[in-house]
């Protein structure tokens, strides 16, 4: 076994002596992060904060969406701060002097909001039991139902979020530069970037993006500590890689979400790829892979393409990455390479794997390095 272990280890040194793609890892917790530094993770490309919005915190995303009023919002707010700070320093710490992408809140709705059957079902079981249903059922239910979606992940997720729901973008940055505050004064290297999700139009991101610039300069003209975070993009919709050339004025980096990607440019579900119809198309030879694990070049692919080439015309600086599933998937690394992305970034356990193959690419070696 040791002989094994010394000639991945010598592979794996050998492949980043040549590779010339990064990469980085998604985490979001900072064990998750340490995990990812270990396997060799020159970064977090992605750092989802859906995650930190659950458990016991569910309540104050509730009262932070159905608020009634501004007050009653801005104490679920302010209750979330600390917490969040806490979450980005922990990441911060684990990954120190490396680059850590934190991406602004990305659910779709319905997964903070308490269900409209569950509450349909008390406020009926109590009437029929003869009593008077809980007040404050009755209110949840009413706000449920008016900001129900039949399509979820088409509506009011990503940057629409951030835009129509009132602080909660700039809760985030706030957490985001106290934490790049405390860091620094503790002697650390924070390396913070903002990501806004799910963008389509680039006024879309000159808005978040004006949010964002103005929570920094406020955070820092308190503490007095610089705060140089870069703000960046998601491209996860076709609309955006269409139109990446406007895009790029207003954001430092792309990172391709593809798996958003796939499902919009196929319009295929990202959630129902279990659904039966997609064996029959493996089987009838529509595609060799499912286009949700292996790159679809032709069609997602070209986007990829198309938006690096414009986004690098408008912005020659601008950093490239992709961060959804396919940046762990050696097949599609070959391809990220070929379009001269400058990192991939996929789940830590992964990362060993995506620095053979990066080597890999960057040596030719892959006998399949075509690059429509
Ligand atoms: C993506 O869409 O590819 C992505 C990385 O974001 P998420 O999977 O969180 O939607
Ligand atoms: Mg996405």
């Amino acid at each position: 076994a040791d002989s094994v272990v010394s000639a991945v280890a010598r592979a794996l040194e050998h492949a980043d002596a040549v590779r010339r793609l990064e990469v980085r890892a998604n985490a979001d917790t900072p064990e998750g992060a340490a995990r990812a530094r270990r396997f060799g993770a020159q970064g977090i490309g992605l750092c989802r904060t859906e995650h930190m919005f659950l458990g016991e915190r569910r309540k104050l995303v509730e009262e932070m969406i159905l608020a009634r009023t501004d007050a009653d919002r801005d104490r679920a707010l302010a209750a979330l701060l600390p917490l969040q700070r806490r979450d980005f320093t922990g990441i911060l710490e684990a990954m120190d002097g490396l680059p850590v992408t934190i991406r602004l809140l990305d659910p779709p709705l319905h997964e903070f909001l308490p269900d409209r059957t569950d509450l349909a079902v008390r406020i009926a079981a109590a009437e029929a039991a003869g009593g008077q249903p809980d007040a404050h059922d009755v209110e949840l239910l009413d706000a449920v139902s008016r900001m129900h979606e039949e399509n979820p992940m088409l509506g009011l997720r990503g940057v629409r979020l951030g835009l129509v729901v009132p602080g909660l973008a700039a809760m985030q940055v706030r957490a985001i530069a106290e934490a790049v505050v405390e860091r620094t004064r503790a002697g650390g290297s924070p390396r913070a970037e903002i990501m806004v999700p799910l963008v389509g139009a680039v006024e879309e991101l000159r808005l978040a993006r004006e949010e964002v610039t103005r929570v920094l300069a406020e955070v820092g003209e308190e503490t007095g500590v610089p705060l140089p975070c870069p703000v960046g993009t998601m491209i996860e919709l076709p609309r955006a890689a269409l139109t990446a050339g406007r895009i790029a004025e207003e954001a430092e980096f792309f990172s391709f979400g593809t798996n958003d990607l796939t499902q919009t440019t196929w319009g295929f579900s990202r959630d129902d790829v279990e659904a039966a119809f997609f064996a029959a198309y493996l089987d009838k030879g529509v595609f060799a892979a499912s286009p949700f694990e292996t790159l679809d070049r032709e069609g997602v692919g070209r986007l990829v393409r198309i938006a690096v080439e414009e986004g690098r015309a408008a912005r020659p600086d601008l950093e490239t990455g992709v961060c959804g599933e396919h940046g762990g998937d050696p097949e599609s690394i070959r391809f990220f390479h070929d379009v001269g992305l400058d990192y991939v970034s996929c789940s830590p356990f992964r990362v060993p794997v995506a620095r053979l193959e990066a080597g890999r690419a960057a040596l030719g070696s892959t006998g399949s390095s075509d690059s429509r």
